[in-house]
């Protein structure tokens, strides 16, 4: 095994690095760039030149410089958790891993507010918080991994963000190094809006714009009551009837998720089975919370509602293990499907609600013409799909067939008025739809801005953006 790094970047470079974050946080060899090659896509792969791990912000903003000084591109990456390969870099860039950041810096129970280094996961925030009787809202299914600094370059959602908002609504504050090593404060604790939304502006931005190293985040009090109902159908299209009938009747539950047969069998043959009969259909899980009054009247709504919508079934979990299990199946169901064949593509895709029932049909035709499995798992309530086709890609035939149902896919969503991705983002994946779902002037405002931050295109290339769209680092570009 050698111990060079790969022939782009140099071993002067590798000696700069480690001198300012220590050598054992910069890896270099082959076998260690091989674990950071891809993300939770396994449609993408690409083995970094090198990967730093910075131990501070100040650690983070020297070797920014450092980079910038020699113009080396680079790559932020949280968990590696992302479903659109955003987190990879190729051999001529350095990849700069947060996950040593990672504490909670202040709990501020009185306003409501805590502020994070990037590298914090998610699940152990809510965890943290929990105390105070507070929680933070943008739940991911992969929680128990992602970061919360992922989170914020992603605009993450996650099953309780319906009725709450995705992770741009619990976002005031950020400190963020731009590409060049300064530093920049966007927003305000107290999130009060002035001037221009420059959070906003930086939520979602995929790491093209710099690297969040501290992020203050908006804390909502536990709701009082929670009710879990899960419903079963013996109809696809049913079950998306009464996803539209509840939003129609005004109510708006914490979660509306989806689970088709296909997802079904795998969640039950797994350690996270929720009970339910695999020969349903489709399974609902919905969510009520908020004070004990509204959360009776509301399900005194919602059940009916299921029912008249064709549901054979609808069960309240009693207790809070009762409820744990019920989410447990659907948080877990990406890995649930994991057994079903060596890979797992997860996708991503927005649409209306109200055509929902159409989509899940035209996805069917796909799977059938293309005679691949094909599992639906998804936020319902906001029309989020998540198409996951298992495959095993060392057959050509399967991968082949991977990228024509991706590509059917994303079609029959803009055509349905959706959108290329509901949370995901766009990264590696569905950088050539962006003219599809884009006008060319809508681009060049998005490139324009980017250029803002990162003038000369050194943050995470090669993604988001088609070829030739935005011009970008590019190797002989080195000054
Ligand atoms: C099982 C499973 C379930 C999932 N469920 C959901 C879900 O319900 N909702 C959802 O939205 N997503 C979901 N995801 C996708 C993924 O977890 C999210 O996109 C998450 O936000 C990624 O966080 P990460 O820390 O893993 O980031 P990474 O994958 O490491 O990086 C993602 C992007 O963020 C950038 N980035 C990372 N950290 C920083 C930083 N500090 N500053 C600037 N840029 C940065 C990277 O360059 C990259 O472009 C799921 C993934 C899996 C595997």
């Amino acid at each position: 095994m050698t111990t060079s790094p790969t022939p782009a970047l140099t071993a002067d470079l590798l000696g700069a690095l480690s001198r300012l974050v220590g050598s054992r946080w910069v890896r270099h060899r082959p076998a260690e760039l091989a674990t950071y090659a891809a993300d939770g896509l396994p449609t993408h792969e690409s083995r970094p030149g090198l990967v730093v791990l910075p131990g501070s912000r100040s650690e983070v903003a020297a070797v920014l410089s450092l980079l910038a000084e020699r113009h080396v591109p680079f790559v932020p990456r949280g968990a590696g958790t992302g479903l659109s390969g955003g987190a990879l870099a190729g051999g001529d860039a350095v990849l700069l891993t947060l996950t040593r950041l990672n504490r909670i810096l202040r709990i501020d129970p009185a306003s409501r507010r805590a502020v994070v280094e990037p590298g914090v996961i998610n699940a152990h925030l809510s965890q943290a918080v929990a105390r105070f009787g507070l929680q933070y809202v943008p739940d991911p299914s992969s929680q128990t991994a992602c970061t919360i600094g992922g989170n914020v370059a992603e605009n993450a959602g996650g099953p309780h963000c319906l009725k709450y908002g995705v992770t741009t609504n619990h976002i005031t504050a950020l400190e963020v190094i731009l590409p060049d090593g300064s530093t920049a404060t966007l927003g305000s604790p107290q999130g009060e809006p002035w001037g221009p939304d420059l959070v906003g502006l930086f939520l979602g931005s995929e790491g093209m714009f710099g690297v969040a190293v501290e992020i203050t985040v908006r804390l909502e009090p536990t709701p009082r009551d929670i009710r879990t109902l899960f419903a079963e159908f013996t109809q696809l299209r049913a079950a998306s009837s009464a996803v539209s009938a509840i939003i129609a009747s005004g109510i708006v539950p914490a979660a509306l998720e989806m689970m088709d047969q296909s997802c079904l069998e795998a969640v039950e043959a797994s350690i996270y089975a929720t009970g339910a009969r695999t020969d349903a259909a489709a399974v609902l899980l919905v969510e009520l919370d908020g004070a004990p009054e509204a959360v009776a009247a509301e399900a005194a709504v919602v059940e009916p509602l299921l029912r008249a919508n064709g549901a054979r079934s609808v069960t309240v979990a009693t207790s809070e293990p009762d409820r744990a299990r019920l989410w447990l199946g659907r948080k877990k169901a990406f890995g649930a499907l994991g057994r079903l064949a060596p890979d797992l593509a997860v996708q991503d895709a927005v649409v209306p609600r109200s055509a929902l029932p159409d989509l899940l049909d035209q996805i069917a035709a796909v799977r059938d013409r293309l005679g691949i499995r094909i599992s639906n798992v998804f936020h319902a309530g906001d029309g989020n799909l998540h198409p996951c086709i298992s495959f095993d890609r060392r057959d050509p035939r399967q991968a082949a067939a991977v990228v024509t149902a991706n590509r059917e896919i994303m079609e029959a969503c803009l055509a349905a008025g959706g959108s290329i991705t509901g949370e995901h983002g766009v990264g590696s994946d569905k950088r050539e739809y962006m003219p599809r779902a884009f006008q060319p002037a809508a681009l060049d405002l998005m490139c324009e801005v980017r250029r803002v931050f990162d003038p000369d295109g050194r943050a995470n290339p090669g993604k988001v953006f088609p070829a030739n769209v935005c011009r970008e680092w590019r190797r002989g570009d080195r000054q």
